[in-house]
């Protein structure tokens, strides 16, 4: 299957969360979805819009300490991870933490390369960085059409 790639310049945090709501329209169970980029780009920025965007009405809070944090139930069944201060891999297996990656879950994962050996292939991949005063966002896939994304 041919690779889709999407850009997208983001100028400030209300885009972000628009460009959150476009992608809930691509996400699906059974799906994971790696979030790359520096320190503060806005990769629980963007997990927090969609999560908003999918109804969730509680705090959206980052998994830097704790690893994962769980949105399940209403028929949401969403894992945000961030590897950030991931080192042990041993840590993960005793934690149960691959199960979570299932037909039935969306995962997302911050730092996805701190625990690569561990991470199944992503359907899709959501690169962030620093361009100028805002974002600028690269999507790619080769498993999820993003071509209908352009005119969201
Ligand atoms: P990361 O998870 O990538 O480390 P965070 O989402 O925690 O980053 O932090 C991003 C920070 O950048 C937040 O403080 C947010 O308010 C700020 N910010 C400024 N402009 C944007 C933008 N266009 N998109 C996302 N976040 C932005
Ligand atoms: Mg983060």
């Amino acid at each position: 299957m041919e690779t889709y790639t999407i850009i997208r310049e983001i100028s400030n945090e209300e885009d972000m969360q628009a460009f959150g709501c476009s992608l809930v329209n691509i996400l699906h169970p059974g799906q994971t979805v790696f979030l790359k980029g520096p320190l503060g780009a806005g990769k629980t920025t963007l997990v927090r819009a969609i999560l908003q965007a999918l109804g969730v009405k509680g705090p959206v809070r980052s998994p830097t300490y704790t690893l994962v944090e769980s949105y399940t139930g209403c028929g949401l069944n969403l894992y945000h991870f961030d590897f950030y201060r991931f080192k042990d891999p041993v840590e993960l297996e005793e934690a149960g933490f691959r199960e979570l990656f299932s037909k039935d879950t969306i995962c997302m994962v911050e730092w996805p390369e701190n625990a690569a050996e561990f991470m199944p292939e992503a359907d899709l991949v959501i690169e962030i960085d620093y361009f100028g005063l805002g974002r600028k966002i690269r999507v790619t896939s080769n498993r999820v059409r993003l071509d209908f994304l352009e005119n969201i």
